[in-house]
């Protein structure tokens, strides 16, 4: 028999993976029958002790498949916890690109580590210090960071990285794109030498492989589905339509199929406040999250949009990194993205884990060079559809597109802001672990040599 989500594995249940009875009642509990492809392979993997290096892009389900054998490790390991009061060390230290991911992580350990003794706490920038010291000091066996607030910790002292057993880079792609590469080493130099290391990523440039050769011994390799196959099971459409018309297209695709929420997506901070502000003209009710927001706003809209509230959720690209929203209906890119890869990362927000979606750009003049980038990359053309009453101008001339403004992550790093392609997508031709889904074709008017990362000097660390 077949699964109807992944025909191409044979069925497994989670039963038969080798974990704890406790993990099985909260996985159960959660509503998740049958692991997805990257839990099937990865979660015996980390069970065994050794190194991982695993090719998995958000939507993949990889959180649980990291999250769960660990969660067994831990708890019935000769060092689990023994109920006494002595404080208890960090057993293992998960890092993550953006403080949403690192949010959304640590909701599943406590999720999925709902029934065993173990306590987690997250900690990243744009928030107070005083209450992260006082969890840290209490003792926990699961950290969830940043890298740039956890080495404000370490600086202070008010970490100790001494005991950490499983080390884990979730999204390291994105984190070295982000340049947290110095911040990643500086953390690396202060674990035990002797450790498990699971290293997650969508991509594998040079950077990429450069990092896991340093840090992984003799590592498990594994890689789920093709990129593209995660993008076939959502529908995407494009709109052709003037610059100034995709305002009103918005409103009326939104009102006209009563979509109750939609995830959008703005290439620039400034353009993601505006179109705001515009909607509400529309009385559709709209909330941004992009890096110049304070973290409480951020983590607010997210948590609107989660519970159905907040109709529209305007985001940046790296704002929105780690949103994962089950079974989003709808994402709708207002501006395409200029790194094609983004478009990839946006529409995965929808048909997550087996889920179908629909995802529509909204697509003028100007943008008609990063489309056949994107068509090139996803290696299809993308249907078009005119909607009556906003047929695009014949005439209309093209005209240069402000590009993404700044560090939206309100992490430590930025990402280049000229037109072209990330800097690990620059170099992403020779994959560590052969992972064949990964290689990109070469995009066509992306000729721009990428800045170097801007740093922005410990901004909403
Ligand atoms: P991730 O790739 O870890 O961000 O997970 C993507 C989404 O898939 C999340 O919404 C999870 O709750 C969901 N998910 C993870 N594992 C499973 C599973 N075995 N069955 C159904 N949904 C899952």
């Amino acid at each position: 028999m077949a699964t109807g989500k992944y025909p191409y594995l044979a069925v497994m249940t989670f039963n038969e993976l080798g974990l704890s009875e406790a993990i099985l009642r909260a996985v159960t509990e959660h509503g998740y029958t049958t692991p997805t492809p990257i839990q099937m392979q990865a979660i015996p993997a980390v069970l065994a002790g050794g190194d991982l290096l695993a090719g998995a892009q958000t939507g993949t389900g990889k959180t649980a498949g990291f999250t769960l054998p660990i969660l067994h490790r831990l708890s019935t390991s000769v060092n689990a916890p023994n109920g006494t009061t002595a404080q208890r060390p960090i057993r293992t230290l998960i890092l993550t690109p953006t403080r949403e991911l690192a949010a959304q992580v640590e909701e599943s350990v406590r999720t999925y580590g709902k029934y065993v003794k173990l306590t987690s706490t997250v900690i990243f920038g744009g928030v107070g210090i005083n209450p992260q010291i006082k969890l840290l000091k209490h003792g926990v066996d699961i950290l969830v960071a940043t890298p740039g607030r956890l080495l404000d910790h370490m600086q202070q002292g008010t970490v100790n990285l001494n005991h950490v057993e499983i080390l884990v880079l979730d999204e390291a792609d994105r984190m070295l794109d982000m340049g947290f590469i110095r911040d990643i080493k500086r953390i690396l130099a202060v674990l035990p030498k002797k450790r498990q290391n699971l290293l997650f990523s969508a991509t594998f440039s040079d950077e990429i492989k450069a990092l896991a050769d340093g840090l992984l011994n003799s590592p498990a390799m594994i890689e789920v589905a093709r990129r593209n196959s995660t993008v076939e099971i959502i529908a995407q459409k494009i709109h052709p339509v003037d610059r100034d018309r995709k305002h009103p297209l918005l409103a009326h695709l939104i009102k006209t199929n009563q979509w109750s929420q939609v995830l959008v997506f703005t290439r620039t901070k400034h353009g993601a406040n505006k179109l705001v502000d515009q909607l509400a003209k529309d009385d559709i009710t709209g909330l941004a999250i992009h890096g110049n927001k304070s973290q409480s706003a951020r983590t607010k809209a997210l948590a609107e949009f989660k519970s159905g509230s907040l109709q529209v959720l305007v985001a940046t690209d790296i704002a929105a990194r780690g949103i994962d929203i089950d079974q989003l209906p709808h994402v709708v890119n207002y501006d395409l993205p200029n790194i094609p890869e983004d478009y990839v990362h946006r529409i995965g927000r929808t048909g997550r884990a087996g889920a179908t979606g629909e995802a529509v750009s909204l697509v003028c003049v100007d943008e008609h060079g990063m489309l056949k980038d994107i068509e090139r990359l996803i290696k299809r053309a993308l249907p078009q559809e005119v909607i009556a009453g906003f047929e695009p101008d014949p005439n209309a001339r093209a005209q240069p597109v402000q590009l993404r403004s700044g560090n939206g992550n309100g992490g430590r790093g930025g990402r280049p802001q000229t037109q072209g392609r990330s800097v690990a997508a620059k170099s992403a031709t020779s994959p560590a672990a052969k992972p064949q889904g990964y290689a990109r074709p070469r995009t066509g008017n992306s000729t721009a040599k990428p800045a170097a990362p801007h740093r922005s000097g410990g901004r909403g660390r």
